[in-house]
């Protein structure tokens, strides 16, 4: 227990006992929320390490929240926006700045409004907050993988054995479906349903779509960003960057995105999305531009110039099938809306995030699982989706909070009989 905590539900056998499963980033924060307020802490983790996707999150630079309005931050969460905006009561972004700056991580809000550690890497905030964890009591059990409910106990694979648990309470953090390498494989849901526990079948947030290249535009120009574009699909555009890749596109704009594609493509077999090359200027004043003679040059070439596009993006325009139109508003109007055709989702094993897991119905406000009294879940492996933009991360670990802060009332009021 953590030295000078007052431990909850004091009795003969002493502090309660919570024992959270997953050492991702909603499992740490719930494992530190309780040690604090003197509960025994036992985190098991599958895997070799503690919070390998956290730490891979970091590798292109670790967006822990984004510094936007709460009223425009809750919105991000769709559906679960009302449940998810009881989170962020609880651990908002500025509480999520506030705990990495107690790390020694400051933090930068870049010209996105996304906010990171001044290091970028996940490695020293997680190196620092497993120090503090240690600090405070809490036994991280690496290579320790829950499998199945036995006589009312946990039942572990372990590297000795089987083992099992009764703990006062547990909290649940296994993370959705997404990178399953890196440990969150959602293996877990079987075992939860069998216990009558509602979940909805995984699929892929925050992802890539398949597009038909031809041959050469894939080779010439896979791995090149297409920077600034605004990308519309139905009512909604979005601006910022996406990334030609061998198999069609990604990239921040496209999984903003992402959620109203895959559906689409999930119902209608593919979707249209309109790509805008030029979202700097108007059609008006791209048309003026166009107006230039070509000259010698190739229409490539005189399209670079003109227009200002860069060479993969003249490729994208190219890629449209029959010639480009004539006439320089025509013209204009394609590169401000180039109309791209997606026919396929890239799967889980690359997606940056889930949807599907636990339905939000399955949990009551203190995030305590309806069908199993004394378990509570959280983080990724709860059915709420967002946009990259720091939303995942934020959610994740504010519903670490949530769960930790329901497991501790719970024992206090409810829970005598254990989980
Ligand atoms: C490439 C990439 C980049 C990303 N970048 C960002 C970003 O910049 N900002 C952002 O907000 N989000 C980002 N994310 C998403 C973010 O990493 C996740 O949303 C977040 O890690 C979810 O946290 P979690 O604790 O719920 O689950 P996880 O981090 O998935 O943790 C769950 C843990 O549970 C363990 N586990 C699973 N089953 C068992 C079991 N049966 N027994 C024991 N342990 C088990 C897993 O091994 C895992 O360690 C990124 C993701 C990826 C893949």
């Amino acid at each position: 227990m953590a030295p000078g905590a007052v431990p909850v539900h004091l009795g003969a056998m002493g502090a309660s006992s919570v024992h959270v499963i997953g050492a991702g980033p909603a499992g740490l924060m719930a494992a530190e929320r309780l040690a604090r307020a003197g509960a025994a802490v036992t985190v098991h983790e599958a895997m070799p390490s503690a919070a390998r996707k956290f730490l891979m999150a970091g590798r292109g630079g670790l967006n822990l929240t984004h510094s936007e309005p709460l009223e425009a931050f809750t919105g991000r969460y769709g559906e679960a926006a009302p449940l998810v905006a009881g989170w962020l009561e609880r651990f908002s972004p500025t509480h999520l700045i506030g705990w990495a700056e107690g790390l020694g991580q400051p933090v930068f809000t870049g010209s996105s409004g996304r906010v990171f550690p001044r290091a970028m890497k996940a490695s020293p905030l997680l190196r620092a907050w497993l120090a503090r964890l240690a600090e405070l009591g809490v036994e991280v059990r690496t290579r320790s993988r829950w499998t199945d409910r036995r006589d009312g106990g946990w039942l572990f694979s372990t590297p000795q054995g089987e083992r099992v648990e009764r703990p006062d309470a547990v909290v649940l953090a296994l993370g959705g479906a997404s990178w399953p390498r890196l440990g969150p494989d959602g293996g877990w849901r079987e075992g939860l349903e069998a216990a009558g526990v509602v979940t909805a079948p995984f699929r892929p947030s925050n992802v890539g779509f398949d597009v038909a290249w031809s041959g050469v535009f894939a080779e010439r120009f896979a791995g090149q960003p297409l920077k600034p574009v605004a990308l519309t699909f139905g009512e909604t555009s979005v601006r910022g960057e996406a990334m030609v890749t061998r198999y069609g596109i990604e990239g921040g704009a496209v999984y903003a995105l992402s959620a109203a594609l895959r559906d689409a493509i999930e119902r209608d077999g593919t979707a249209t999305l309109a790509v805008d090359l030029r979202p700097d200027l108007t059609i008006a004043a791209l048309a003026e531009r166009l107006t230039r003679p070509r000259g010698k040059d190739s229409v490539s070439n005189w399209l670079r110039k003109a227009a200002g596009l860069s060479p993969v993006a003249v490729g994208l325009l190219r890629e449209i099938p029959g010639e480009l139109p004539a006439g320089a508003d025509k013209l204009a109007r394609r590169i401000k809306a180039v109309r791209l055709t997606l026919t396929g989702v890239q799967g889980l094993a690359r997606a940056i995030s889930s949807a599907g897991g636990v339905r939000l119905e399955a949990v009551d406000e203190r995030l305590m699982l309806k069908a199993l009294p004394g378990v509570f879940v959280a983080g990724e492996m709860l059915d709420w989706e967002a946009p990259t933009g720091g939303y995942l991360l934020q959610a994740s670990m504010a519903s670490g909070v949530v769960a930790a802060e329901g497991a501790l009332d719970w024992l206090a009021r409810d829970g005598r009989t254990g989980a």
